[in-house]
């Protein structure tokens, strides 16, 4: 019988979720997996669920209704090609793939055209929030021709997170602009997880007590930094570890993984010639902590300063506060700064405050202050950068003090903030009317004639000087 509303292919942690989600808004959902045993024990699990469970691709692509739809939640790569390989001769014009991964959007744009030359129509939507997500409402970032999106749309829209009763859900762009943005969503991800890490540095080394981190991070919560990280986070500090009764946190290895979005971002950003400089700290914070030997062994041998942060307690709290926000508005402003370039490049059409607002729900960087983001960018769509939004700009000013004041303290007592420092170098430099580059210009010149302007001649017209020999 083929009438199932919705396929899914690949049923590990997001596809069996993002299946439970679809069939739970009154959808007949088949679905597929490489190892059958993992279909069959999904399928065991939910016998009350309307679900088709198919052990071969053929049976799963007849089981759908015309057109088909079916998502792909696979490992990203090479088997998101395999699939797509073993589907096309099952498939008929006019069916629908979507990429529900984390695909790299290059690949999505060589599949869009791959797909579109065979007459299929394919959809690259980066699904954000994981598990939890997947299953109660994610964000999502679908990419592709719009009247695929007016297809897809009744069912994204019924799955996404809502906020204030709008779907966490709206069409990107086409080709590859959903994953393109759910990479940069990723970097930022990075950034703000990062920048968390660091206040957590300042007030390990100041003596907070995990019961005293709890109360700050809760209290942050019910604030301005209100977000779904924070929240997690003052709920790690409550968690004991059952085998010693200490704090869980105290007892996890310093070391940190990632997947890859995160390095796709930093390349991206370096190709754009845009600064991200606060998502490149998060990445290369996590490379440093996974160098774990190698510093350890260092620590023996680099000296560090023998301070302590003599600050009262509430005092610290309310500088750190005033950092990390700033340093988070920094890093948005940096990520949407380098989806506003690219978009323009490929002529995405993107809408910064639309992509802004389904962010707002689902996702794992969900913050009440989005809602100021998507505002900035609702009240002047053309922004060239969201610390000149009024709102912002106000924030920054208010807190630039407290944030350099963070950075010098941390900075004395030998604590790493490679993402609060990096932050603030951001900011400085793009609020100085006059860097030293003239001098850069000058050496440049000196050693590779790459010629200068002057500050007293009209921009575009180039001088050569012959400067004296060095032996
Ligand atoms: P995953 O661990 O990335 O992938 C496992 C799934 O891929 C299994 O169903 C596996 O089938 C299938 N698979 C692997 N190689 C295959 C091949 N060559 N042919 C056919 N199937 C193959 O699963 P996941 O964590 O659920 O993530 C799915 C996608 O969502 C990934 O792109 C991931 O990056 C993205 N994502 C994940 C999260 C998260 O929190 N986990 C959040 C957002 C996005 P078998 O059972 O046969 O091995």
């Amino acid at each position: 019988m083929s009438n199932s509303d919705f396929g899914l292919i690949g049923l590990a942690v997001m596809g069996q979720n993002l299946v439970l989600n679809v069939e739970s808004r009154g959808f007949q959902v088949s679905v597929y997996n490489r190892t059958t045993s993992a279909m069959e024990e999904f399928i065991a699990k939910h016998p009350d669920k309307k679900l088709v469970g198919e052990a071969t691709l053929e049976g799963f692509v007849q089981s759908l209704a015309s057109p088909r739809k079916i998502m792909i939640m696979v490992k990203a790569g090479g088997p998101v090609d395999a699939v797509i390989e073993s589907l096309i001769p099952l498939l008929d014009k006019g069916d629908i793939i979507i990429d529900g991964g984390n695909s790299l959007y290059t690949d999505t744009e060589r599949r869009d055209k791959w797909l579109g030359d065979l007459g299929f129509r394919f959809i690259g939507a980066g699904v954000s929030g994981g598990e939890e997500g997947a299953r109660k409402g994610p964000s999502i970032m679908p990419g592709g021709p719009t009247s695929t999106w007016d297809v897809m749309k009744p069912i994204f829209e019924s799955i996404s997170a809502k906020v204030d009763g709008e779907p966490c859900v709206t069409h990107i762009g086409t080709g590859g602009a959903g994953h393109y943005v759910k990479m940069i969503h990723n970097g930022i991800e990075y950034g703000d997880m990062q920048l968390i890490c660091e206040a957590y540095s300042i007030f390990k080394k100041a003596g907070f007590t995990p019961a005293e981190l709890a109360k700050v991070f809760t209290d942050w919560n019910n604030g301005d930094l209100e977000s779904y990280l924070i929240q997690i986070t003052a709920k790690i500090f409550e968690q004991n570890d059952p085998e010693t009764g200490a704090a869980l946190v105290d007892k996890i290895l310093d070391t940190a993984g990632q997947k890859g979005t995160g390095r796709w971002t930093l390349i991206n950003a370096v190709e754009n010639a845009i600064v991200i400089s606060t998502i490149n700290a998060a990445v290369e914070a996590r490379i440093l902590s996974s160098m774990k030997e190698k510093r350890v062994a260092a620590s023996e041998f680099l000296k560090g300063p023998d301070v302590e942060i003599s600050l009262e307690k509430a005092e610290l709290v309310k500088k750190v506060h005033d950092a990390l926000f700033a340093s988070k508005i920094i890093s948005y402003a940096q990520g949407l700064d380098l989806i506003a370039t690219m978009g323009e490049e490929k002529n995405w059409g993107l809408d910064l405050g639309k992509i802004a607002a389904i962010w707002r729900g689902g996702c794992i960087i969900r913050a009440r202050f989005l809602n100021d983001i998507t505002d900035a960018y609702r009240k002047d769509p053309k922004l060239s950068n969201l610390m000149l939004a009024p709102f912002f700009t106000n924030l920054l000013n208010e807190f630039q003090q407290n944030w350099r004041e963070v950075v010098s303290i941390a900075s004395l007592a030998g604590i790493p903030v490679p993402a609060f420092s990096a932050s603030l170098g951001y900011y400085d430099s793009y609020r100085s009317a006059v860097l030293p580059a003239n001098l850069l210009q000058a050496q440049r010149d000196f050693f590779g004639a790459h010629t200068y302007e002057r500050t007293d001649k009209p921009r575009g017209e180039f001088f050569h000087t012959d400067w004296p020999e060095v032996i």
